[in-house]
């Protein structure tokens, strides 16, 4: 299917975000403003990535998903091991808005608030109309599976391509400190990385 034309992606995609923010469906974070606007990424992007939620000190300080916390900073080293710009994707996250603790710290999204912001992702895919999708993390693994059935897990297919509704997906860890101290390693998930690399080969996106 040929891709949508710039000017119809970007009037989606402005779309997707006055929506997005005027969206109060999770009563838990009615506060907060969802990370989705230009500083996601190009809507041309070939190359989407998917986290769980923007954190508090990061994206829902910078709007830029991943930047600002030691996530960003693990994500952008793992990103610079596999020579791609960032500015040649598209991020964002399984929730737009960043889920807290009563006490004000981070915590994962409910599967009510996954499925709250399903729609939104799943218009977002849509939208960028990307060749391959990464997934950081168990939580963005799952919330694809709201928008087509798979069977794929993290631990059977980290760092593996695999074809998910007419499109790559690269199933990796997330960056967090937390993740590269008890589960996979920085040198590990770099391995991990790599995929992409591959992923772009094999469709000819890596010019
Ligand atoms: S997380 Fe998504 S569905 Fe929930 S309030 Fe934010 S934009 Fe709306």
């Amino acid at each position: 299917m040929p891709r949508a034309t710039e000017q119809l992606r970007d009037e989606r995609f402005a779309r997707l975000v006055s929506e997005a923010a005027a969206c109060h469906r999770c009563s838990m974070m009615c506060d907060r403003r969802p990370v989705l606007s230009e500083k996601n990424g190009p809507t041309n992007a070939r190359i989407l990535f998917i986290g769980e939620a923007p954190g508090r000190h990061g994206a829902d300080q910078t709007r830029v998903p991943f930047s600002g916390d030691q996530s960003g900073r693990n994500f952008a080293r793992l990103l610079a091991s596999t020579g791609l710009e960032r500015d040649r994707i598209f991020i964002t996250n399984a929730v737009l808005c960043n889920p807290r603790k009563p006490s004000g710290a981070n915590r994962r999204p409910t599967a009510r608030e996954i499925a709250n912001c399903s729609d939104f992702l799943r218009r977002q895919i849509e939208t960028i109309d990307p060749t391959i999708v990464v997934t950081l993390g168990r939580v963005a693994l799952a919330a694809l599976g709201r928008i087509e059935y798979h069977r794929f897990s993290l631990r059977e297919h980290v760092g593996r391509i695999c074809h998910w509704n007419g499109r790559l997906l690269v199933p990796l860890y997330h960056p967090s400190p937390q993740v590269l101290i008890s589960h996979r390693t920085e040198r590990e998930q770099m391995r991990d990385y790599r995929a992409i690399g591959r992923a772009l080969r094999s469709c000819g996106e890596d010019r």
